[in-house]
């Protein structure tokens, strides 16, 4: 007798980051502003208070008036999580039972389709228009004829930075009677958010992050923003301390800097643009050779010829000690400082010169 992984786990591997000696990382969509000296100095000091033998607070009370405070929305409507990855495991779990229809789309994160599959969904995979746009009509069309009880995206879109409106996402959200989860973890870098709407719907759920636009991905925060009832099951199937006192007194603090977060906000948007502009400026002279895609967020989306010319970029740019994510002959290029862009486009461009020809 012997004890065997079940089928389902037993070929997992553990997720391995991009790992190297790197000088240039603009591969996990993280900011690339850490946080200023003086609120290093407010978190030591707020950090010394913590009952360190005591449980945290489950609720994050304190925690949630900060973010209330920052989105100017109902602290009652907030759940915290261990990074927003935590969030998404929690809801499809618990949202939805075994067998259950789920809707994801493609191309899109990947943890809603690996999570679907860890808790044995029906994962309905709706394709993306060819210009990799979200096909909404497609998507109710499909909730509707399959009892779906989940539609679950990004929005603006992790990897194809691409946003879809306001007025689209409202829409697909009347039209079903799926739970729809709106992953917004991009949203702070665009303008079409949902997050003021929430309690208007009995079928929404919006995740943000202090990941991304926050610069605290080392610290993990995750929220969730829905109705009363669902806050409630959220809250209530969650693990009760979720959240460790550390993580909740740092989130405490940054979601109050307000004028830092915003002003960081607007100079990565700055950068974004700076990078996207410099890749379309290259692209206009070989017009066959890729195709940059609009982006909404803090990154940009590119698609190559195929997969052996992505895989070639990818490999020259960490020779020169850059990194970025290869995704078949997809390219994601998060956008760092202005320098860093730089650095990345001059030797982007130099690239293809090389395989291109000048
Ligand atoms: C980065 C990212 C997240 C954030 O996950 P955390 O666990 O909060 O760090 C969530 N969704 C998408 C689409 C992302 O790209």
């Amino acid at each position: 007798m012997s004890y065997q992984l079940n089928s389902k786990i037993r070929t997992l591997i553990p997720y391995e980051p991009i790992c190297g000696d790197f000088e240039i990382r603009l591969d996990a969509n993280e900011s690339y502003i850490n946080f200023p000296r003086y609120i290093t100095d407010k978190i030591q000091e707020q950090i010394k208070s913590i009952d360190f033998n005591r449980y945290p607070d489950p609720y994050c009370k304190n925690l949630c008036k900060s973010v209330a405070q920052f989105y100017n929305i109902d602290e009652n409507l907030i759940t915290i999580g261990d990074g927003s990855d935590e969030l998404i495991g929690v809801i499809i779990n618990s949202f939805l039972q075994k067998g259950d229809n789920i809707i994801t789309l493609s191309h899109d994160f990947s943890m809603y389709g690996f999570y679907a599959f860890l808790s044995e969904m029906n994962n309905i995979v709706v394709d993306k228009n060819e210009d990799l746009t979200i096909d909404v009509d497609r998507m109710i069309k499909t909730a509707c004829g399959n009892d779906v009880k989940m539609i679950i995206f990004s929005n603006p879109c992790n990897p194809t930075s691409i946003g879809l409106d306001k007025q689209s996402v409202r829409k697909l959200i009347n039209s079903v009677e799926s739970l729809v989860v709106l992953d917004e973890a991009y949203m702070d870098f665009w303008n079409e958010s949902l997050l003021s709407e929430t309690a208007d719907y009995d079928n929404l759920i919006i995740l943000r992050t202090a990941s991304k636009a926050f610069g605290a991905a080392a610290v993990r925060l995750g929220i969730a923003v829905a109705n009363n009832v669902i806050t409630q099951a959220l809250k209530a199937v969650k693990a009760p301390y979720n959240v460790n006192s550390v993580t909740q007194k740092i989130g405490e603090i940054i979601y109050k800097e307000k004028n830092f977060i915003t002003g960081n906000i607007k100079e990565i948007i700055k950068n974004k643009e700076f990078l996207a502009n410099g890749l379309l400026k290259i692209q206009k002279n070989r017009p066959d050779v890729f195709t940059v895609y609009k982006s909404d967020t803090n990154f940009v989306f590119m698609k190559m010829e195929n997969t052996n010319k992505s895989k070639e970029i990818f490999e020259y740019l960490k020779e020169n000690k850059i990194v970025i994510r290869c995704m078949g002959s997809f390219l994601r290029v998060t956008a760092g400082s202005k320098d860093q862009c730089k650095k990345f486009l001059a030797l982007f461009e130099n690239k293809l010169s090389s395989m291109y020809g000048e």
